[in-house]
C-alpha cells in the first residue's frame, strides 16, 4: 500500500514513469520530449491557466489523464475533467481513463475498499477528494461544480461563454487552482485563441542538423524560403493545376529557415531534430504575456512523416479547387496547429477584381435611366449610431465600378453625400433591418427608399412574374405630428440569399475581353475590402444524406459593405441590367 504521504515532491512525469503502463510498456518520458518542460511548469505553478496546443492523438489528453491520476495519488484535491459532452466523457471513461486508473495500485489505494462505494465511471468517490468527468455542453455541469484542478479536453469545440462559466465556478480556488486545456488549434478570435494570444506562446523549436541553429519546423509559406516544401512542376501537377498527390508528396522536404539547407524525413532524423539534449525546446513567442497564462504549441510535422502530411495538404488543396474548405480547415487546426481563419484562404488581395480607376474618376460607360438620371445607386446600412454607405455606378451591359465608401454619423450626412455624388433621391436605399423607425423617418424626410432583405426566394408582381425583389409598398413612418398620414416613405423587400448568389456570380463574371464586370477602385479603403469580402460561399457535406450543399458563411462580423453590395445588385436588377425577371422565373 502506498497511502503514506509522499516523502518528497514527485513530479507528474516521474510519477507516470513509476506507475503508468501505456500501450504495451511502461510510460517513458523520453518518448515525449515536448512534455518535459510542460510538466515541470505545471508541477510548480499555482493559480494559472495552462494550454497544450498540439495535434490530436499525440499526448495531450494522456498528459491530462496522468496529471489527474497523479493528483489522486500524491496531491489530492477536487478535480473536474470536462469533455465536449456527456458521450465524449463516457467514452473517455470507458476506453481510457477507468482502465488506466484501475491498473495503478497507487491510485486505487485512495479509493474505498468496498467497490460499491467507489462511485461510477464518471463520478469517482476517492477517499480524499472526488473526481468528476463532465460534459461542457451540460449547463448544470458548467454551473454547479467547482474544483481545484480543472481539465478541458479539446475546448476549441466549446461554445462561446462556456470556458468563462466553468472557470468562474472555481474562483474560490483562485490562488491554488490549475486550469489545464488540451486542445488542437481553435478558430481565430474565439476564447481559446484569445487565451493563446495572451499567453507566453511557447513554440517548440528543433535544432537544424546542418547549422545547429534552434529554429521552428513549420509548414512553408509560398513566399518564404524556409519550411516544409515540395515540387510544383509538370511532374507533380495535372494540366488543370490540380495536384498529383502520390508523386508530389514524395518530394516533401524541410528547408531550414536559418541556413536554407534541405533535410529529408526519416524517423531517426526527426528524433534528432527534436532532441532536447541537442538544444531542442520551447521558445517564447509573446514578449509580454499574462504571467498566469502559459501555452505550449507544436505541430504535426514535429511528430509525423512529412510526406504523408504533405499528401494530406495536397488532397485538401484539390478539394478546395472544387469548392470544399473542410479539409483545409482540418489541416490548419490539426496538422499546422494554427488558429483557423477562413479569410486566410478564401481571399487573397491579388484575386480582387481591381479596376484601373480611382474612386470618383469620371466614367464614360456609365448608363442613363429613361429619365436621364445616371445609373448610380447609394445603399446605406444602418447601425445603432452610425451608417455605412456604398455607392456604385453601372453600365447598360452590367459592368460596374465602386464610386464611394464611407462611414457616416447622421441622416443629414447621407443627404449631403447623395448631393455631392449626384445621385437622385430615389436611387438612395436604406436597409431597414435594424432600427426601422429611424430609417422610415430619414427616408420620409429626404425621399429615399428603404429595403428589407428577407429569406423568401422571389416575390410575385402584378404582371404575374416573380422577381428577386418585391413591388414597392408605402410605409407610414408614424411621425406623430399633425401632418401624420400625409407623409410616407416607399420600401420594398428583396431575397437576401438570392442577392448574395447574384453578387457572387457577378463578381466572377468576365466580359468578352476577359476583364471583370464587377470591379473595385484601386484606392478602395482596406476597411471596404474587409467588409465587402466578409462573407463567403462554402461547400459543405450534408450531415444526414452526405450530399453537398452551399452555405453563405460570415467570416467577419462587420459585413456591412457586403450587404450593401448585395443591395446594389438588387438596384441593378430593378433596372433590368441583370436580366432579373428571366433569372427569377427560372429559379421557381
Ligand atoms: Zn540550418
Amino acid at each position: 500500500m502506498s497511502s503514506l504521504p509522499a516523502p518528497r515532491f514527485i513530479g507528474t512525469l516521474e510519477w507516470a514513469e513509476r506507475n503508468l503502463r501505456v500501450g504495451d510498456g511502461a510510460f517513458r518520458a523520453a518518448d515525449f520530449p515536448w512534455l518535459g518542460p510542460i510538466a515541470r511548469e505545471v508541477d510548480r505553478r499555482r493559480g494559472c491557466t495552462f494550454g497544450l496546443m498540439f495535434p490530436p492523438q499525440v499526448f495531450k489528453t494522456l498528459f491530462l489523464q496522468m496529471r489527474a491520476l497523479r493528483n489522486i495519488a500524491v496531491e489530492p484535491g477536487r478535480q473536474l475533467f470536462y469533455c465536449l459532452n456527456g458521450k465524449d466523457a463516457a467514452d473517455l471513461a470507458d476506453e481510457k481513463l477507468c482502465p488506466l486508473r484501475d491498473s495503478v495500485p497507487a491510485v486505487m489505494a485512495h479509493f474505498p475498499h468496498d467497490p460499491d462505494a467507489r462511485g461510477g465511471k464518471q463520478i469517482w468517490k476517492a477517499i480524499d477528494a472526488p473526481f468528476s468527468l463532465l460534459g461542457a455542453e451540460n449547463r448544470n455541469h458548467r454551473n454547479s461544480r467547482s474544483g481545484r484542478t480543472i481539465y478541458l479536453d479539446e475546448p476549441w469545440q466549446f461554445e462561446p461563454g462556456w470556458i468563462p462559466e466553468i472557470i468562474a465556478r472555481s474562483d474560490s480556488y483562485q490562488w491554488q487552482r490549475q486550469i489545464i486545456l488540451a486542445t488542437t488549434a481553435p478558430s481565430v478570435d474565439d476564447e481559446v485563441d484569445v487565451l493563446w494570444r495572451t499567453s507566453s506562446q511557447m513554440n517548440w523549436h528543433v535544432v537544424c542538423l546542418h547549422c545547429r541553429e534552434r529554429v521552428p519546423l513549420e509548414f512553408g509559406e509560398p513566399d518564404s524560403p524556409g519550411g516544409i516544401k515540395w515540387d510544383s512542376d509538370e511532374h507533380t501537377r495535372e494540366p488543370d493545376g490540380s495536384w498529383k498527390i502520390e508523386v508530389a508528396k514524395l518530394t516533401a522536404r524541410w528547408h531550414c529557415p536559418a541556413c536554407h539547407q534541405v533535410t529529408l524525413y526519416d524517423p531517426k532524423t526527426l528524433r534528432e531534430l527534436n532532441d532536447p539534449a541537442r538544444g531542442a525546446g520551447y521558445v517564447q513567442g509573446n514578449p509580454a504575456p499574462d504571467p498566469q497564462v502559459h501555452f505550449w504549441r507544436g505541430n504535426a510535422f514535429l511528430m509525423r512523416d512529412w510526406r504523408q502530411l504533405v499528401g494530406e495538404w495536397l488532397a485538401a488543396c484539390n478539394a478546395k479547387r472544387r469548392g470544399s474548405l473542410e479539409a483545409t480547415e482540418d489541416f490548419y487546426r490539426k496538422k499546422r496547429v494554427e488558429s483557423w481563419d477562413p479569410m486566410k484562404v478564401t481571399r487573397r488581395t491579388n484575386d480582387l477584381p481591381v479596376g484601373d480607376y480611382d474612386l470618383g474618376d469620371p466614367w464614360a460607360d456609365e448608363g442613363k435611366m429613361a429619365d436621364g438620371a445616371p445609373m448610380r445607386f447609394l445603399w446605406v446600412d444602418v447601425q445603432r449610431d452610425h451608417f455605412w454607405a456604398v455607392a456604385r455606378q453601372w453600365s447598360p451591359n452590367a459592368q460596374s465600378r465602386l464610386l464611394h465608401f464611407e462611414r457616416l454619423w447622421e441622416g443629414s450626412q447621407i443627404e449631403a453625400l447623395r448631393n455631392r455624388l449626384g445621385i437622385p433621391p430615389n436611387h438612395v436605399v436604406l436597409d431597414e433591418a435594424y432600427n426601422a423607425d429611424l430609417v422610415h423617418q430619414i427616408c420620409t424626410a429626404y425621399h429615399f427608399l428603404c429595403a428589407n432583405g428577407v429569406s423568401a426566394r422571389a416575390f410575385p408582381h402584378h404582371d404575374g412574374v416573380r422577381r428577386i425583389f418585391g413591388e414597392p409598398r408605402t410605409i407610414d413612418p408614424f411621425l406623430g405630428r399633425s401632418n401624420q398620414g400625409m407623409q410616407w416613405c416607399v420600401g420594398f423587400h428583396y431575397a437576401s440569399e438570392g442577392a448574395k448568389d447574384r453578387l457572387d456570380t457577378l463578381r466572377q463574371a468576365r466580359s468578352a475581353d476577359g476583364k471583370p464586370l464587377w470591379t473595385i477602385a484601386r484606392n478602395a479603403p482596406s476597411e471596404y475590402v474587409e467588409q465587402a469580402y466578409a462573407e463567403a460561399k462554402i461547400r459543405k457535406r450534408h450531415p444526414k444524406n452526405n450530399g453537398w450543399f452551399y452555405e453563405w458563411k460570415k467570416l467577419r462580423p462587420d459585413n456591412h459593405a457586403f450587404d450593401m453590395e448585395c443591395g446594389q445588385v438588387i438596384s441593378a436588377s430593378m433596372c433590368g441590367l441583370l436580366t432579373a425577371t428571366s433569372t427569377a422565373e427560372s429559379e421557381e
